[in-house]
């Protein structure tokens, strides 16, 4: 058991992430009266606010922008007693206060000192890697369909991908775009049949299958896209484009854990049932764990487990355990 007093100054979770993960376990944690700071990026933005249409979280039948989805959260959280922070945290690492054992993690130029860490810092959208990705960024090289899909209003794109992602923000791009290219390094998508069904459906979508983009030319912006034939490495072909957007995964955010807890060979972090990480006290919840679907829902429940958790070894650290 702790003392008190020592602890006075100590918070009893740190939440790292401010996406669907972070906000239902800052939710769920302060509702439970625990002291808990949550340190949201300023790099870096949870992957939810650049979509503008999420229509498979339940009890929202209308749909709803995830920007605003994400703020709905926050606020949710907040008047129950979270804190919020801005800052990117840079390191974990143990701290002892006598004889019990806590984190200190650090941020920007703060270092803030728990019991408890919860890590729900996400993922981020994998790049291409081809010659022009950099070069074009901003100037046609995209990944957010929201934030730049009206620069293309009465234009061409291509969409580079073939998951759910890849075909909801194609539709999307419909609503601007005079022509949406689907550039696939397959022959038929892995997006789910309902978003395969409008897409096929949908006449400004045209498919370039069994292909894959090897770089991205133009003058001042994007103008066009060099596409090879997946099943010959000879066979390569231009497509018009005046922009190009990329949706072909994701890299978990976990280089903060990078040493301390176990991550899997893909760097996601292996969690057991109750979101416990390999480490005593850090948890980790959402996008960033080691599992198979990433949605919003999984996401919000891995964050409610998380907080439990996370409360239950917090309860048990001071002895007010039930
Ligand atoms: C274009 C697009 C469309 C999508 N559409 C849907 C959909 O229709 N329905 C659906 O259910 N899901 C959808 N998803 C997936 C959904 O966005 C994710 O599953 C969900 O956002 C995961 O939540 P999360 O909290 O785990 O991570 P994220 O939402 O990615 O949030 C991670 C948070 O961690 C922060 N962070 C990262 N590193 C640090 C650090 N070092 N320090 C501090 N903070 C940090 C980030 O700033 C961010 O606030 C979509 C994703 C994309 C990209």
């Amino acid at each position: 058991m702790v003392a008190l007093n020592i602890l006075d100054h100590i918070y009893d979770a740190v939440i790292i992430g401010g996406g669907p993960a972070g906000f239902t376990t800052g939710l769920y944690t302060s509702r439970a009266g625990l002291r808990v700071l949550l340190i949201e990026g300023v790099t870096t933005i949870s992957q939810i606010t650049v979509t503008d249409l999420i229509e498979n979280y339940p009890g929202i039948p209308d749909g709803i922008n995830g920007f605003e989805l994400i703020e709905r959260f926050k606020k949710q959280a907040v008047q129950f007693g979270l804190k919020t922070v801005s800052a990117d945290v840079s390191a974990i690492a143990k701290i002892h206060w006598g004889d019990v054992e806590g984190w200190k993690v650090t941020a920007g130029d703060k270092t803030f000192e728990t019991l408890a860490v919860i890590v729900a810092t996400g993922a981020y959208w994998k790049k291409l890697g081809v010659p022009g990705e950099d070069t074009y960024a901003g100037r046609g090289v995209s990944y957010c369909a929201t934030c730049d899909g009206p620069f293309y209003r009465n234009k061409d794109v291509v969409v580079v991908g073939g998951g759910d992602t890849a075909v909801q923000e194609a539709i999307f791009l419909t609503n601007f775009a005079s022509k949406v290219n689907i550039v696939h390094r397959r022959d038929r998508l892995r997006a789910t049949k309902i978003l395969q069904n409008r897409a096929f459906a949908n006449s400004k979508i045209a498919f370039v299958w069994n292909a894959v983009v090897e770089e991205i030319l133009g003058g001042d912006v994007v103008e066009r896209v060099r596409i090879r034939d997946a099943t010959s490495s000879a066979r390569t072909k231009e497509i018009t484009a005046d922009g190009i957007f990329v949706f072909i995964g994701l890299i978990p955010q976990t280089d903060v854990l990078r040493g301390i807890a176990d991550l899997n060979n893909g760097g996601y972090i292996v969690v057991d049932a109750n979101m416990q990480t390999s480490a005593k006290g850090i948890f980790a919840c959402g996008d960033c764990i080691h599992k198979r679907l990433r949605q919003v829902v999984t996401a919000c429940g891995d964050g409610a487990t998380a907080a439990f958790s996370a409360q239950l070894y917090v309860e048990e650290l001071k002895g007010e355990a039930y």
